[in-house]
């Protein structure tokens, strides 16, 4: 094999490597976003459980207030009772004591329902809290892994470019701009074998004569289809 196609083969696979890993470095802000998706997910049933226990709370207060209302209304017509020396009058406000103290009775059994909900929805918001909690580790986990697989990627990728930079010292300059201009346009693949004449790069049949020439390795020759450089 000639030694420049040697060098080359090296390069290359340097050049492939790099590739792989730029692709692989280039996932990971993918990956990172995913992972906290799915954190955001948790964070949000938080809010919704929250959100519904603080209403649920609104609602009883509120129902403590019209309770309150009406045993005051009932106080002030007590004693307006007292005071009072006409029959009718007494009894007309004993009908509204006794409609006040029915609404309270169905008050409190809405209260009493709203109370059990409030049972039931603080224990929707522990579970939201406890999941989170469980997301919050697996992410953190995940977030920690995609950032040490980072560091591992840019240090291999800084030693393949080391490594790259020296091999290409010892090649000359026109024959690598030639292999880098055919590595970026061909798919990262610019040196390629030739198998029973035919160009594993592009996979077409070369001429009989480039054939020749890249069985004689006297110089470097290339593909008649795909321009790639050739080796038996
Ligand atoms: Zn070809």
């Amino acid at each position: 094999m000639l030694p420049e196609i040697e060098q080359l083969l090296i390069i290359q696979d340097r050049d492939q490597n790099i590739t792989k890993l730029n692709a692989d470095i280039d996932r990971l802000p993918l990956e990172e976003e995913q992972a906290k998706q799915r954190l955001k997910k948790a964070n949000e049933l938080v809010e919704t459980s929250q959100s519904n226990v603080k209403e649920n709370e609104v609602q009883i207060s509120k129902i403590e207030l019209d309770i309150e209302t009406r045993k005051d209304s009932i106080t002030k017509l007590k004693n307006q009772q007292l005071e009072t020396k006409k029959n009718e009058e007494f009894a007309a406000m004993e009908h509204s004591i006794n409609n006040y103290q029915d609404e309270i009775s169905a008050l409190e059994d809405d209260q009493l329902q709203l109370m059990e909900n409030g049972e039931e929805l603080n224990k929707l918001l522990d579970e939201a809290n406890q999941n989170l909690t469980k997301d919050q580790k697996v992410v953190d986990s995940e977030l920690s892994i995609i950032s040490e697989r980072r560091n591992q990627f840019t240090k291999k990728k800084a030693d393949f470019e080391e490594d790259r930079k020296k091999i290409a010292l010892e090649i000359d300059p026109d024959l690598l701009d030639q292999y880098n201009r055919i590595f970026k346009s061909k798919k990262s693949l610019a040196v390629t074998e030739l198998i029973n004449d035919i160009c594993s790069g592009c996979h077409m049949k070369v001429t009989p004569s480039t054939a020749g020439m890249v069985r004689a390795e006297k110089s470097v020759t290339t593909c008649d289809q795909c321009g790639r450089i050739l080796y038996s």
